[in-house]
């Protein structure tokens, strides 16, 4: 074994030791809300693919019409070749569609928090960060890289925001608050109309994560952000979930992508997204604003899951979304709970530390439009055999 491999060989021992290994599983998305996994069938509730259009034709044809037409790969970075009048075009539909003036487009979402957070930071020396403490990874990442020290509040206790402003963000120059309009693993909701205010308030600028809410929730499907055109300073959101593609948005003031353009590491030094994620996504503009039959039906598919938790006796949390958490407790527990429903039939992934706070290992259930209310009951029934 190389001298490499015997120290990652030593690192892993801890992680198995921990009880924390994890592994990589084939699996498939299958239509009405199932995957193929080792050959079976199983009900899908691990999935982010909440509108169906992962496997949509309208998607598929388009990504291929425009890979015929421009090929499969951009050529270059963006400032370099790699920018085709479909990018532009397409950050002008992004826009429109966020309701702002002008949008620019990340290889992923991750990509675009770990290169715009530190872009934006690097604007004003000292300013000052205040995180809900259970923003995605890929923020924390893009604090950590700029080498900020981020003050975090309690989980949309706003209350805990203000005071950490008032104490800790008074003699900054600048404040910036970073959180999500819909929490990934508890499918909550952050009250944006408070934060606004809070943040004009404060003199502090606002960034929201909408992942979980592109697509899905407000107004045809534009975001929590679109309910409150002009009041977010900047939003990013992903075309990798609900949107059925890949590939990720930032969305602001024509000052911010312009600033962005010129700042942006992850945005500067990388090849453009090539015409088959462009396609995709286009094509999922097009279908995304008239699915208000699917989102009605997912948040019906949310009360009934919540009400049958409630009748198990299981805590979701503050989950008002399309994301259902059922909160067990134990990492032993949820992982017993997981494998008992993957035997069943259904793929509930649990979800344990790190991503999760110890103590809260859970399931996470995440709906799909094309689940039927009898999968949502046929879930429960397992769930109840299996506690
Ligand atoms: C999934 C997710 C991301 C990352 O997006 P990708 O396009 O999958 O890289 C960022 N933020 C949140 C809240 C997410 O859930």
């Amino acid at each position: 074994m190389s001298r490499l491999d015997s120290h990652l060989q030593a690192a892993l021992a801890r992680i198995d030791k921990a009880g924390q290994r994890r592994t990589l599983r084939a699996t498939a998305l299958a239509p009405r809300g199932r995957v193929i996994r080792d050959g079976r069938e199983l009900v899908d509730f691990s999935s982010n693919d909440y509108l169906g259009l992962a496997r949509h034709p309208l998607l598929t044809e388009r990504a291929r019409e425009w890979t015929a037409r421009d090929g499969t790969g951009s050529g270059a970075s963006r400032l370099v070749t790699g920018t085709s009048a479909a990018h532009l075009a397409l950050e002008a539909r992004i826009a429109a569609f966020k309701g702002t003036e002008a949008a620019l487009l990340f290889a992923s979402g991750w990509q675009a928090n770990a290169a715009v957070i530190p872009a934006l930071l690097a604007a004003t020396p000292g300013v000052a960060v205040f995180t809900d403490r259970l923003i995605h990874a890929s923020m924390h990442a893009g604090v950590a890289m700029a080498g900020v020290r981020q003050h975090r509040f309690r989980h949309n206790d706003l209350d805990h925001l203000e005071t950490l402003l008032a104490s800790k963000g008074a003699d900054a120059p600048a404040r910036l608050i970073l959180t999500e309009s819909v929490f990934s693993m508890d499918g909550d909701r952050a009250d944006l109309p408070r934060l606004t205010a809070i943040a004009e308030a404060h003199d502090a600028a606002l960034f929201v994560d909408e992942a979980h809410a592109t697509g899905v929730l407000g107004p045809q499907g534009r975001g929590l952000s679109a309910e409150m055109p002009g009041r977010i300073d900047l939003v990013m959101g992903t075309f990798s979930k609900a949107l059925g593609g890949f590939g990720a948005y930032v969305a602001g003031s024509r000052v911010l992508i312009d600033y962005l353009v010129n700042t942006a590491s992850g945005f500067i030094f990388t090849t453009a997204p090539p015409p088959a994620v462009l396609g995709a996504i286009d094509a999922a503009l097009d279908l995304v604003p008239g699915m208000d039959a699917e989102r009605a039906h997912l948040a019906a598919l949310g009360d009934r899951l919540r009400e049958g938790l409630d009748a198990l006796g299981l805590d979701h949390g503050h989950s008002s979304t399309q994301i259902v958490p059922a909160v067990i407790g134990a990492e032993e527990d949820a992982m017993a709970l997981s494998a008992k429903l993957e035997a069943a039939g259904f793929l509930a992934s649990a979800i344990r530390p790190p991503t999760v706070p110890p103590g809260t290992s859970r399931l996470r259930l995440a709906l799909r439009a094309s689940h039927s209310a009898a999968d949502i009951d046929a879930l429960l029934a397992a769930i109840g055999d299996a506690l």
